[in-house]
């Protein structure tokens, strides 16, 4: 067995450490001061993502991505986690179910939104329906030739910059007819109702939307009418992985800074990381990031290239999302004890962390969701996705 990373893979992680360091790093106090970047700041950003090659990662080269398998996206967002203000963000990665759109979708939605024209956020969660995706109240209705949608969506991330939008909802308000359907932000009846602020600093927003009377055609539907749960699966099992990839980037950025300043730090006459009450912490910060590590890398290794099928997939993103972010909640909470008061500071990266790496417990499924959804692997197909290994012919 041979766990190395390839030539390739090692000089495309090199390179989006590389993008993370100049490019997003010196954007976060910025971020941070202002809540949020200035229309100079997010154009030049833009332009860097271009000219770095980092635009779409995760779609195919025929529809304008890069062509990257996950465990090479998985590779490029762990760097980009180690930036605060959710900078991660700026590089646009359209949502993987606009792969299943027609070549007209893909030709109005996708491939422009892959070169950077357009941007969409998808809109699931609403007032009753969060962990329950089952109890979505948007409704799409047939009148003539039309589709007319109704409803409020909450959280939507992105959606202040995105132009359209994966509205999932119930056809004639049947949970087993879910349907998401592509609506233009500017389609008569889409409403921004509000744009709540939230822990973090994000360097884009989420607000509410309201669909009121909005009226689509058929290619409106992405996919086919009843199919909307197996896409929205889809969209949480990149995010889910991609979450695991930026947590662990996050914490070792924490761990790194942290073990900076423990070395640096004196009191009563010697460095703080000659304590051991601190040099336990960072050696259970070390170690807590390396297992995580190792599942995310096998997990998506699995995915990428070693034939795991969709069903095992969404089984293990689960693992993956789950101790990734818990573990990336132990670590944080440590960094900022190493730091003292400093780590109180929102000027310090590590503060900005705390904040910005609880919502990893919660959005995408909340760890109890993570949980229910091993429980279910464990009890339909037994322990083989979690404590099985794959083998070779
Ligand atoms: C910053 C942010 C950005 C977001 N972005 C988006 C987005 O872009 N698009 C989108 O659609 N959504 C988005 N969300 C929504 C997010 O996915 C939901 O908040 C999340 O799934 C939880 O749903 P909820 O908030 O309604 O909590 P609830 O489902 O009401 O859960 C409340 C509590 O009950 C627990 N719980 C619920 N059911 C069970 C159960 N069966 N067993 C045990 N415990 C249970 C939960 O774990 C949680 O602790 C975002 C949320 C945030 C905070």
């Amino acid at each position: 067995m041979d766990i190395r990373l390839d030539p390739d893979d090692a000089a495309l992680a090199a390179k989006a450490r590389a993008f993370c360091d100049e490019i997003l790093l010196p954007l976060e106090d910025e971020c941070e001061e202002n809540d949020g970047l200035s229309a100079g700041s997010h154009a030049a950003a833009k332009q860097a993502v271009l000219d770095w090659d980092f635009a779409a990662i995760n779609h195919a080269v025929a529809d304008g991505g890069k062509g990257y398998d996950v465990f090479q996206v998985m590779l490029v967002e762990e760097q980009w986690g180690r930036a605060t203000g959710a900078l991660w963000d700026i590089p646009w990665r359209p949502s993987i179910p606009l792969a299943a759109g027609t070549e007209a979708q893909k030709d109005r939605y996708l491939r422009p939104a892959c070169r950077g024209e357009r941007r969409d956020a998808y809109a699931i969660t609403e007032d009753g329906a969060g962990s329950d995706v089952t109890m979505v109240a948007t409704t799409a209705r047939r009148d003539g030739q039309d589709w007319v949608l109704d409803g409020e969506k909450w959280h939507v991330t992105s959606g202040d910059v995105a132009d359209f939008f994966e509205v999932h909802a119930h056809v004639d308000g049947d949970p087993a007819k879910a349907t998401v359907f592509l609506v233009d932000k500017d389609t008569p009846g889409v409403r921004l109702v509000r744009t709540p602020k939230y822990m973090h600093t994000f360097v884009f927003e989420h607000p509410i939307y309201a669909f009121e009377g909005v009226r689509v055609g058929d290619d409106a539907v992405l996919g086919e009418v009843g199919q909307g749960f197996e896409l929205t699966k889809d969209w949480f099992v990149e995010e889910r992985i991609m979450i695991g990839a930026r947590t662990i980037g996050a914490s070792t950025r924490a761990l790194e800074l942290s073990l900076d300043f423990a070395k640096e730090r004196r009191q009563f006459g010697q460095a703080i990381a000659d304590f051991q009450a601190i040099e336990f912490m960072l050696a259970d910060m070390a170690a807590e990031i390396m297992a995580a590590k190792s599942l995310l890398y096998r997990v998506c290794w699995e995915a990428a290239r070693g034939g795991a099928d969709r069903k095992r997939i969404h089984a293990q993103a689960s693992a993956v999302k789950l101790v990734c972010s818990e573990t990336a909640g132990r670590v944080i909470d440590k960094a900022v004890q190493i730091f003292g008061g400093r780590g109180y500071m929102r000027d310090q990266p590590v503060e900005r962390l705390y904040r910005e790496l609880r919502v990893d417990r919660i959005w995408e499924g909340t760890s109890e969701i993570q949980r229910l959804v091993l429980g279910n692997e464990l009890k339909k197909r037994g322990v083989d996705a979690y404590t099985g290994w794959p083998g070779r012919d």
